[in-house]
C-alpha cells in the first residue's frame, strides 16, 4: 500500500525545494533582514513573488539593491505605464500555427510546454502571455507534433515555458522519445533558468532522458549575474557538460542588476569556469510594468564595448533585441575579434 510516507520519499529534492519556495514579500525581507517599508504597495496577483530558498541564501542580508533580490521581489514601479510597452512585445500570440507551438524561425519551433516556473523574474517578457489558452496540456502535445512531422525544414525542437524543467521528468521524456521519432529532427533544445534558481533540478532521472535519445541535447540556461552561480549551481552544470549536454547562457540586460562592465565581465568569466558559453544578453523586451529595468540602446552598446575591451571575444556574448515578426534576433554590435 502507498503511505503518505513513502509518496513523500519517492518524491524528487527539486519538487520539495519547489513546494517550499518562498512565496510571501514580507517573508523575503525578513529573511534577509530587510524592513517592512520595502514592499509594494499593490499585490501582483498575476505574477506573484516566486523564488527558491536556495536562490534567496545566494543574496546579501541588509542589501535592498541586491542584484538577485530585484530580480525577483515586486516593486510598486510594475503598476506604472509606460510610453511602448505592451503585454505582448513580440507578437508571439500571432506565431503560432497550433496551441503552443511558436514558429517563427527557418528551421526550428519551439513548444511553449508550460506556464509554470521555479522563480518569477519581474522583467518576464512572457509575464502576460495567455498560458491558459496557448499551453497545450501534455495530451494536447499530438497537435504540435503533428505540425513538426509535416514540416521536413524542421531540425530543431526548442522546449521554452514558462521553464519546461518543471514538468515531472516522467512526461518530459515521453516527450522527448515522440520527438525522436520525429525522423527530420536531430536537435532538442531547452530553454530553461532551473539549473540556475534550482539546481537540485539537475539529477539523474533528467540526466537519463535527456541524453537518452538519439537528439542531440542542447541547454540554454538563464542566468543574468555572477552571484547566481554558486557552487551547488557550478556542480549542477558540471554533471550536465559531463553528460554531453552543450550548454549556453543567455541573459538580459538589466537596469540596477547587471548594467555595469564589471558586472557582465564577472559574469560571462563565471559561466565560461562553470562550462557554459556566453550567447545571447538581450536588450529588455518591452513588456507592460517592467520599464524600470530598461537599459537604453546606446548605454547598452558601450557597455558591451566595455566587456569586449576586457575579455577575449569567445567570451563576449552578443548584445540582440527581438523585434515582433523579425526572422531572427537583430544583433547591435560584433562581438569583436578573438
Ligand atoms: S524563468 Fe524565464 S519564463 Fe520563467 S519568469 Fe523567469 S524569465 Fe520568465
Amino acid at each position: 500500500m502507498i503511505t503518505q510516507m513513502s509518496l513523500a520519499v519517492q518524491r524528487p529534492l527539486w519538487q520539495a525545494e519547489l513546494a517550499r519556495a518562498v512565496s510571501s514579500p514580507a517573508e523575503l525581507l525578513a529573511l534577509l533582514d530587510l524592513p517592512v517599508s520595502l514592499l509594494p504597495g499593490a499585490a501582483r496577483k498575476d505574477f506573484p513573488l516566486r523564488v527558491p530558498r536556495g536562490y534567496v541564501a545566494r543574496m546579501k542580508p541588509g542589501n535592498p539593491h541586491d542584484a538577485l533580490l530585484r530580480q525577483v521581489l515586486p516593486v510598486d514601479e510594475e503598476g506604472l505605464s509606460a510610453e511602448g510597452f505592451t503585454p505582448d512585445a513580440l507578437g508571439e500570440h500571432q506565431a503560432m500555427p497550433v496551441a503552443g507551438l511558436l514558429h517563427k524561425y527557418h528551421g526550428r519551433a519551439l513548444l511553449v510546454t508550460t506556464g509554470a516556473c521555479a522563480v518569477h523574474c519581474r522583467y518576464c517578457f512572457r509575464r502576460h502571455f495567455p498560458y491558459a489558452e496557448a499551453n497545450p496540456a501534455p495530451e494536447q502535445w499530438r497537435a504540435a507534433l503533428d505540425y513538426l512531422a509535416q514540416d521536413a525544414s524542421i531540425s530543431e525542437m526548442i522546449l521554452s515555458g514558462g521553464d519546461p524543467l518543471s514538468l515531472p521528468d516522467t512526461r518530459l521524456a515521453s516527450l522527448a522519445e515522440r520527438l525522436a521519432a520525429v525522423p527530420h529532427l536531430d536537435t532538442l533544445r531547452i530553454h530553461t533558468r532551473l539549473p540556475i534558481v534550482l539546481p537540485e533540478r539537475v539529477d539523474d532521472a533528467l540526466l537519463n532522458w535527456l541524453t537518452g535519445t538519439r537528439l542531440k541535447p542542447v541547454m540554454v540556461v538563464h542566468a543574468n549575474h555572477a552571484q547566481e552561480l554558486d557552487g551547488a549551481v557550478r556542480s549542477a552544470l558540471g554533471k550536465l557538460v559531463r553528460a554531453g549536454v552543450t550548454l549556453f547562457n543567455q541573459s538580459v540586460l538589466l537596469r540596477g542588476v547587471n548594467d555595469s562592465v564589471e558586472a557582465l565581465a564577472a559574469l560571462s568569466r563565471g559561466l565560461f569556469d562553470a562550462g557554459v558559453t556566453p550567447y545571447y544578453l538581450h536588450l529588455l523586451d518591452r513588456v507592460r510594468g517592467t520599464a524600470h529595468f530598461e537599459v537604453g540602446e546606446t548605454r547598452a552598446r558601450e557597455l558591451i564595448a566595455g566587456v569586449r575591451a576586457r575579455l577575449p571575444g569567445y567570451l563576449v556574448p552578443r548584445l540582440v533585441r527581438e523585434i515582433a515578426g523579425a526572422p531572427a534576433k537583430q544583433p547591435l554590435a560584433q562581438s569583436g575579434a578573438l
